[in-house]
């Protein structure tokens, strides 16, 4: 596909920096509110303030425009239609539940898949949640396997903790942040059909993506 720009809802009014001469002198570019926790061999420190998550559902795409998980366009109602699901992708329900990521220093959104093995994210998560002493988790990512280590909670964590947590429900009451899920990328069916393997698989079916 050539271009898939005009369908990226995610940022919603294109607005363009002021001065990227600023950038070369310190100044930040605008960061995205809330994104995902990137989990991989590196261990990532953690810390929890709630048990409250999001569900949503997710596409897997590796294509050579768009390599990742978009969401999947059918609402939570049931309503619409996703090209991606009429193509016979994966739609794959992932839990966003926010924590605090230390190296960062705000709030990031660890995606959990649905998996109950032992080695998966969700057992081991539910469990730091369900028992009572507040820990610093330690998370590494080997495919499908996961490992978290625990150590306890310190006084400046906790503290920093409190402080991101605040900032992030400040957010969410002021619709900045609307929904965790956010933090994928949502493109609509016409643009989504013009991916080639998605493409080559409705026109085998005769279906023409519909919005
Ligand atoms: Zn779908």
């Amino acid at each position: 596909m050539k271009k898939h720009d005009r369908g990226i809802k995610k940022h919603k009014k294109p607005e363009l920096e002021r001065d990227i001469t600023k950038i070369a002198h310190g100044d930040s570019p605008a960061e995205p509110l809330l994104e995902v926790m990137p989990l991989g061999p590196d261990e990532k420190l953690i810390a929890f303030f709630t048990k409250e998550y999001e569900a949503c559902f997710t596409h897997y795409i590796n294509d050579q425009d768009i390599q990742g998980y978009l969401l999947c366009n059918i609402h939570a109602d049931g309503g619409g239609n996703c090209a991606l699901c009429q193509a016979g992708k994966e739609r794959k329900k992932k839990l966003l539940l926010p924590v605090y990521g230390i190296e960062a220093n705000k709030v990031q959104v660890l995606s959990i898949n649905m998996s109950m093995r032992p080695d998966s994210l969700l057992p081991q998560i539910s469990n730091l949640l369900t028992s009572e002493s507040a820990v610093i988790a330690a998370v590494t990512r080997n495919g499908y396997d996961y490992r978290v280590d625990t150590y306890n909670m310190t006084a400046a964590i906790s503290e920093s903790l409190a402080k991101a947590a605040k900032k992030f429900r400040r957010a969410m009451e002021k619709g900045e942040i609307v929904s965790l899920s956010s933090v994928y990328l949502t493109i609509n069916n016409a643009v989504l059909a013009e991916i080639d393997e998605v493409k080559r698989a409705l026109v085998i079916k005769g279906i023409s993506p519909r919005r």
